[in-house]
């Protein structure tokens, strides 16, 4: 396949990269919830960024105040189709992909070959560009599991066909492609096996439980609780993610297996019934819960182990529940606040 002309926001970089001390980073999947609060965060640590994007879930709202300044750069691209990048790059996060299942469920052949053919094309501009890469692998690469908390031994329950398979199975064969191209072609990789994550700058339509819950009580529409609300999940707070992705990107290989994957998530488990009425309480909101169909292939439970990135990375999650919704529902009230005010005052 041809390499593609890039259309860039800005030309990465007008500075002389090698003059300061940060990195250069391509964040693929930039726009998007996890990659733009990544954005965020590596802009202020002092690296360059350049942020990757075909906007399929993203949101330009995620990257305002990045865009003007001069170590940030925004290209339109889809990574399914090859592309080559000018200059130096340092680091690779591969965020690109939708995280909801109702969005990852939309055009489900695409998804696949976001993970797949996206994969390939990120980890040959990594082997180019002698770049370290990191996949954001998922806990859906365990599918419905029969055993908590799920270690990365376990080697998990998911249906080939179902319609969370394009995602599952895409992550399942990212994390084989990221394998193999580190032992046969030696590119320096990562696999973060990511658990659910919340925060702020997540879309208040991204049709995931907490962006649900938290929109339906704000509002005082009825939550919208699926099954009988008895599966379980465990949700990270977007603060601790970062720092667990970034402790994984920066920590350097000591045992040999670092290339190996690594659950990232909050083992503090709870049933959906629990976060709803925990985010009734926290919002005073007068809304009831109703109760809908389960989506097929749900998985019942979800707790991580992560025993691995504790000895590995020294990472913990530092945020309980209330401490990470506290903020999230602050966001939330302000995006409504804002919407409210331009409906108000425009057109
Ligand atoms: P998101 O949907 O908010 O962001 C994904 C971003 O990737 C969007 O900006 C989207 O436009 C972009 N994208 C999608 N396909 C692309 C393509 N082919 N080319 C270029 N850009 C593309 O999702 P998120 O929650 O921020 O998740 C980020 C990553 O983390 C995803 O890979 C997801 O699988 C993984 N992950 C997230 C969670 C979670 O709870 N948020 C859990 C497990 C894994
Ligand atoms: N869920 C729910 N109500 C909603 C959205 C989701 O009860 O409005 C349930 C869903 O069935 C699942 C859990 O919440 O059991 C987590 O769903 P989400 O889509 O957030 O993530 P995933 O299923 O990928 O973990």
């Amino acid at each position: 396949m041809k390499m593609n002309e890039l259309k860039t926001f800005r030309p990465p970089f007008p500075i002389d990269a090698s003059s300061d001390s940060g990195k250069t980073v391509l964040v693929a999947g930039g726009a998007g919830f996890i990659g733009s609060n990544l954005c965020h965060r590596l802009i202020a640590q002092g690296d360059r960024v350049i942020c990757l994007d075909n906007m399929e879930t993203g949101r330009f709202e995620n990257l305002t105040s990045l865009l003007p300044r001069q170590n940030f750069a925004f290209i339109l691209h889809d990574i399914v189709v090859p592309f080559e990048l000018d200059g130096k790059v340092d680091r690779i996060y591969n965020l690109a992909c939708p995280g909801s299942p109702p969005k990852y469920q939309r055009n489900p052949i695409h998804t696949f070959k976001t993970s797949i053919l996206g994969g390939i094309n990120l980890l040959e501009l990594a082997e180019r560009k002698s770049a370290r890469i990191l996949l954001s692998s998922t806990s859906e690469v365990y599918g419905d599991p029969d055993v908590s908390p799920q270690s990365e031994l376990y080697r998990g329950l998911v249906n080939t066909i179902g319609p969370r398979a394009c995602y599952d199975e895409g992550k399942r064969g990212a994390e084989t492609l990221f394998h193999e191209m580190h032992e046969r072609e030696g590119v320096d990789t990562r696999i973060a096996r990511i658990f659910n994550t919340y925060g702020p700058r997540m879309d208040l339509e991204d049709g995931r439980v907490v962006s649900n819950f938290i929109l339906q009580a704000c509002t005082g529409t009825d939550l919208t609780v699926y099954g009988d609300g008895r599966q379980t999940r465990s949700f990270c707070y977007i603060d601790d993610m970062l720092d667990g992705l970034i402790k994984l990107m920066e920590t350097e290989d000591q045992f040999g297996s670092i290339d190996d994957p690594v659950n990232l998530g909050n083992p503090e488990e709870c049933t959906m019934l629990e976060l709803a009425k925990i985010i009734l309480e926290m919002t005073s909101s007068p809304s009831k819960l109703v109760y809908c169909e389960l989506p097929v292939d749900d998985p019942r439970q979800r707790c991580p182990d992560i025993t691995r990135a504790k000895a590995l990375l020294g990472w913990s999650p530092q945020f309980p529940m209330r401490e990470g919704l506290a903020p999230t529902i602050a966001y939330f009230r302000h995006e409504l606040d804002l919407q409210q005010h331009v409906a108000e005052n425009v057109g």
